[in-house]
């Protein structure tokens, strides 16, 4: 198995203004410069603020997502953004999927497939979020639905160069829960599993595997350290720089 670079990812969701929002990306930056870092560090601000925080982290090593993109690149959909507006504002990646996505605006397994598809032509990696709900947790079907999730939400072309998971149960999002690490490396392990079955196992093997749902300094080492998981997305603990820098420095 080869060694995968972690990857600690920030999901600001619908915070910050300018000024704080240049201000974080600003530390953030500081402590990637003063490295070397031992993850990959990204953060994802809202839309508004792509543009100044690319131009805060130009040359830092810390790249900047979008939160969402619409599947096609441009036309009459008043309000949304496409994948190549995001790259034009120096964002790599874009965040698909998102359980509040899915949930406050309806978004399928299909529509994150079609976004993904944009986004790859765009020239962004996507980081395509999945994960169950408590309910389905309780039926004991969290397997079968991230595994559907994953078959359904990546367009072909997918591999592990444009293309990140993040398995984000539902219920551990900003709840402070948390899955036993049992949980997690059991949902960790069937996703690489249908990983190496939809893509093969040369991709399998490199592709990372986010877990996403409550991570804080205080659970972050020993999530991180939990076989196939290969970093973290992180809301709530993101928009302080010492909680996020303490995640970051916890893939060490
Ligand atoms: C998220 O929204 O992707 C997330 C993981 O949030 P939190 O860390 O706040 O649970």
């Amino acid at each position: 198995m080869m060694a995968r670079r972690p990857l600690i990812a920030g999901n600001w969701k619908m915070n910050g203004l300018k000024a704080d929002g240049v201000a974080l990306a600003e530390a953030v930056a500081r402590k990637v410069k003063a490295g070397p870092a031992p993850a990959d560090v990204l953060i994802c601000p809202p839309a508004t603020l792509v543009d100044r925080v690319a131009q805060t982290v130009a040359g830092s090593g810390v790249a900047v997502g979008g939160q969402d993109c619409h599947a096609v690149q441009s036309g009459a959909h008043t309000g949304d953004v496409a994948a190549a507006m995001l790259k034009d504002l120096g964002a790599s990646h874009v965040i698909l999927g998102h359980s509040e996505r899915r949930t406050n605006h309806g978004e399928t397994n299909a529509t994150v497939r079609a976004k993904a598809e944009a986004a790859h032509a765009a020239g962004l990696v996507v980081v395509v979020c999945l994960g169950e709900t408590e309910a389905e947790r309780d039926a004991g079907r969290t397997i079968s639905v991230v595994e559907s999730q994953f078959k359904e939400s990546l367009p072909s072309g997918t591999n592990a160069d444009n293309t990140v998971i993040a398995y984000e149960p539902v219920w551990a999002i900003g709840t402070g829960r948390t899955p036993t690490n049992a949980e997690v490396a059991e949902v960790h392990a069937a996703l690489r599993a249908s990983a190496a079955k939809v893509l093969g196992a040369a991709v399998a093997d490199r592709l990372r595997i986010l877990y996403g749902g409550s991570m804080k300094p205080s659970n972050a080492r020993e999530l991180l350290a939990i076989k196939d998981v290969d970093g973290g997305l992180i809301g709530g603990a993101s928009l302080k720089v010492d909680d996020f820098w303490a995640i970051v420095e916890a893939s060490r």
